[in-house]
């Protein structure tokens, strides 16, 4: 039987919805909500990936500004920009975009970012008060998988996931997710011993790891719910998961869809993110006397 789908279009419009509504309160009280992102790569999928957050910002009214520094940039250049969006009140969220210039590392350059700004949970700092159970913005890809199986009524507390990768943007922050949802995590990683006996323990598998085809079904237990985050361009200039979706249609209990699963929730959520950003500077702006 074909495993049912599990598409991320109905939430995201949720989201989108609710972001809409939020930015044109915002602007009936004069404040028009601004995202900047910052490029510093000349990678075509990168490109593709800022115009499609540029285009879901419009739709809801937020202000997009992509930010371009040049593909050498230093990491000096990029925390001077990085810190000068941070400083402007008119600018409500930063986004930093990898790949980054070749020898700049994402974590050094986005402590630059202020952490009441970071849409997509970039700073280390956020990274450890998320970690700590403390308020902070989650990197919307990892928040993304998490509102997907929620969106399906998919029930996490004591239940055993296996995430497929431990990066800074997507598996570790969503352990600690999943964690704070009372799931049994178990972070698989490239050294990774036998991983397909491992996943095989687990009733849902998150594949966070950038390999297109990683995941077959002697990867799952029967009815494993599986969530791909993977995003692999391919030759034809479409996109591919990190899941042969054709090997584990049989097992599978769910797939999410690649594209449609994950991403449409994690261009979402950083919209609602920096709605969020925006409110809170509001209510720290009017509580401050002019
Ligand atoms: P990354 O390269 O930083 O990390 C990959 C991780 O996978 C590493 O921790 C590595 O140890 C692990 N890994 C690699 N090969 C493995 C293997 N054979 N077995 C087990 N583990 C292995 O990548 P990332 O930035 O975390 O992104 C992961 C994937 O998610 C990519 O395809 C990326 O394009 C995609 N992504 C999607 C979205 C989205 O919105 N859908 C957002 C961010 C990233």
């Amino acid at each position: 039987a074909a495993p049912l789908g599990l598409s991320g279009a109905a939430r995201a419009a949720e989201l989108r919805a609710e972001v809409t509504a939020r930015v044109a309160e915002s602007a009936a009280a004069g404040v028009t909500v601004r995202l900047a992102v910052v490029v510093a790569t000349e990678d075509e999928s990168t490109a593709w990936y800022v115009r499609s957050i540029a285009r879901a910002a419009g739709r809801t009214g937020i202000a997009c500004d992509t930010v371009t520094l040049p593909p050498d940039a230093t990491a000096d250049l990029l925390r001077a920009r990085l810190a000068e969006l941070s400083a402007d009140p008119a600018v409500h969220g930063v986004i930093l975009q990898t790949p980054l210039p070749p020898g700049v590392a994402a974590a050094d350059v986005a402590a630059a970012i202020a952490p009441d700004k970071d849409v997509d949970g970039a700073n280390p700092l956020s990274l450890g008060r998320l970690a700590a159970g403390l308020p902070a913005f989650a990197p919307a890809t990892a928040e993304a998988v998490v509102q997907l199986l929620d969106a399906h009524g998919v029930p996490l507390a004591g239940r055993t996931v296996a995430v497929v990768g431990r990066s800074t943007v997507v598996g570790k922050p969503l352990a600690h997710l999943l964690l704070d949802r009372d799931a049994t995590v178990t972070v698989c990683h490239s050294r990774t011993a036998e991983l397909a006996s491992v996943t095989r323990q687990s009733e849902l598998v998150v594949a966070a790891a950038g390999r297109p085809g990683l995941i077959t079904a002697a990867h799952l237990a029967p009815g494993a719910v599986v969530v791909d985050v993977g995003t692999n361009p391919t030759p034809d200039g479409g996109l591919t998961g990190d899941v042969d979706a054709e090997s584990v249609r049989s097992r599978a209990g769910a797939l999410s869809p690649v594209p449609g699963g994950v991403g449409p929730i994690t261009t979402a959520l950083l919209l609602r993110h920096t709605v969020q950003a925006a409110g809170a500077a509001a209510a720290t702006g009017a509580a401050r006397p002019a």
